[in-house]
C-alpha cells in the first residue's frame, strides 16, 4: 500500500517530547562516559559514495537489499549510510589522524528493512571506534564502555555474547569447512537458508528458523579453526573481561551481519524485549578495513548500540524513564504582559525552565494554561501585586498553597522551592 503523503514514511517516526528529550539525555549520558575514556566526537556525513558501504561485503543484506541508494543530480552513486563504522574508517583514510584515534558518534542510519516493532528504516545508533592498535585490551576497553553505559542506564537484563571469527585467513578456512558441511546438509535447510548459503554461508549460522536450527547446531565451530595468534588474542580478551568482572558467554555462531569483522565479535542482547528484536548492540574488530579504503593497514575495533531498541529495553525494565516535566514555572500576568516579558527573561537567565501566557487572556484562561503546561509553580502578577511590589507564587502540584513574595526575592524563593 502506498504511504499517505502527509504521514512519516513507513519505518520512520517523529520523536516528540518527552521521547525527544529522553533521546538527548541518552546521548548526553553516553557522551559523558566515552569522553572520560578519551574518545572525541565525530560527525560524518549521512551519505557517502556507495563504494564506502559496498566494502561491507556484497553478501550482506545490509548492502544487497537494504541500502537507500540513488544517483544524485551530478551522476554520482550515493547511499544513505546504513551504519557508521565504514564512514568513520573512510574519514580516517581521508584525514590520516595520529594514532591511536578514538572517536564516538551518535546519529541516524538508514536501512530498507521490513518495518516492525523495534525495527525501523531510520534508527539511531551511538557508538565508538578505536583505531591504531591490535592490543586485545582495546577490545576489552570498548566492550567495557558499552557495558558500563548499560549499567549507567540502569539496565540489569543485558547479556554479552562473545566470539572470535579469527584472522581473515582463519575465516576463509572456516568458510570453506562450513560451506562443505552446509552443502552436504542442504536438503535439510529452509529455502531462505539455501539462498543465504550461496551468497554468504556464514550468515546461515544466524538463521532462527526451526528447520535450520538442527543443521546449524551440528555445524563445525569457528573456534576449532582459530590460528594460535587468534586463539591467544581471544584468550586475552576473555581474561580482561574477567578482570573487570564483566560476565559474558562465548557464542561460536555469532558471526554478525557485516563482513569486515576479524578476531573479536560481540553482541549485547536483552531478556526484556521480544526475542526477534533482542539485539541492542554489537561490534567487533575490523583490522583490514582501513587498508581496503586506501589507508596504511590500521587495526580497529568498535561497537554500535541501537538507541531506539535500548530505550525499549529501558521501558521494559522501568529504568531511564523520560523527563517528568518540560517546565518548572508558568508566569501569569493580567497587567498587559510587560511584567511577564521581563520576569520570564530574568528567570530563564537564572536557569529556570519558564514559559508564559501570550495574548490578552483572562486570569482564568491563563491559570488553566499554567495547569496544562505541567509546571510546578505559577507566578502570578496582577494589578494588586504590582501596587504592592510583590508577586504571588502558587504551588500547582503540591500542598504548599500560595504566598506573596517581594519582587526582589523571587529568585531566592524559587531556588529554595525548586532546588
Ligand atoms: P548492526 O549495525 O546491524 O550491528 O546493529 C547494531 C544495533 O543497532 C543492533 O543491535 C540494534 O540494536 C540496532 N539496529 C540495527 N538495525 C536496526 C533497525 N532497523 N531498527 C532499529 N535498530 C536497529
Amino acid at each position: 500500500m502506498k504511504d499517505s503523503v502527509y504521514r512519516a514514511p513507513k519505518g520512520t517516526r517523529d520523536l516528540v517530547w518527552p521521547d525527544s528529550e529522553r533521546r538527548r539525555s541518552f546521548i548526553d549520558l553516553f557522551a559523558g562516559i566515552v569522553s572520560r575514556a578519551g574518545y572525541a566526537e565525530i560527525v560524518p556525513p549521512m551519505f557517502e559514495h556507495i563504494e564506502v558501504f559496498q566494502r561491507l561485503g556484497d553478501g550482506t543484506d545490509v548492502v544487497r537489499k537494504e541500502m537507500y541508494d540513488f544517483e544524485d543530480k551530478g551522476g554520482r552513486n550515493i547511499a544513505l549510510r546504513p551504519e557508521q563504522t565504514a564512514s568513520i574508517v573512510r574519514a580516517y583514510a581521508e584525514h590520516r589522524p595520529s594514532l591511536p584515534w578514538k572517536v564516538w558518534y551518535a546519529g541516524p542510519n538508514f536501512r530498507y528493512e521490513r518495518a516492525q516493532k523495534g525495527r525501523f528504516r531510520q534508527f539511531d545508533q551511538v557508538g565508538v571506534e578505536a583505531l591504531g592498535t591490535d592490543d586485545p585490551h582495546l577490545d576489552v576497553e570498548v566492550i567495557a564502555i558499552a557495558w558500563r553505559f548499560y549499567e549507567a542506564l540502569g539496565l540489569r537484563q543485558v547479556n554479552l555474547l562473545l566470539n572470535s571469527v579469527g584472522t581473515s585467513q582463519d575465516r576463509t578456512r572456516y568458510i570453506e569447512a562450513l560451506s562443505g558441511y552446509l552443502e552436504k546438509r542442504k536438503d535439510d535447510l529452509s529455502t531462505e537458508a539455501q539462498e543465504t548459503l550461496v551468497s554468504n554461508p556464514l550468515r546461515v549460522l544466524d538463521s532462527k528458523r526451526n528447520e535450520d536450527i538442527g543443521v546449524v547446531s551440528e555445524a563445525p565451530s569457528i573456534l576449532e579453526h582459530l590460528s594460535d595468534d587468534a586463539n591467544s588474542h581471544f584468550n586475552r580478551v576473555q581474561e580482561g573481561l574477567e578482570k573487570l568482572k564483566i560476565p559474558y558467554s562465548v557464542e561460536p555462531n555469532l558471526v554478525r551481519g557485516l563482513d569486515y569483522y576479524v578476531q573479536t565479535t560481540f553482541e549485547f542482547t536483552t531478556e526484556s524485549i521480544d526475542a526477534a528484536q533482542d539485539a541492542i548492540g554489537g561490534g567487533g574488530r575490523y583490522d583490514g578495513l582501513a587498508a581496503e579504503m586506501g589507508a596504511p593497514a590500521t587495526p580497529g575495533v568498535g561497537f554500535a548500540l541501537g538507541l531506539d531498541r535500548t530505550l525499549m529495553a529501558c521501558e521494559a525494565e522501568k529504568t531511564f524513564i523520560g523527563p517528568e516535566q518540560l517546565l518548572q514555572i508558568y508566569v501569569v500576568d493580567t497587567t498587559g504582559g510587560e511584567n511577564s516579558l521581563v520576569i520570564t527573561d530574568q528567570l530563564r537567565q537564572n536557569g529556570f525552565k519558564v514559559d508564559r501566557s501570550f495574548g490578552d487572556r483572562s486570569m482564568k484562561a491563563q491559570m488553566k494554561a499554567a495547569d496544562k503546561s505541567g509546571a510546578k509553580i505559577a507566578l502570578i502578577i496582577g494589578e494588586d501585586e504590582v501596587e504592592k511590589g510583590v508577586v504571588t507564587i502558587r504551588d500547582l502540584r503540591g500542598e504548599e498553597g500560595q504566598e506573596e513574595i517581594a519582587s526582589d526575592s523571587i529568585i531566592a524563593n524559587l531556588e529554595k522551592r525548586l532546588g
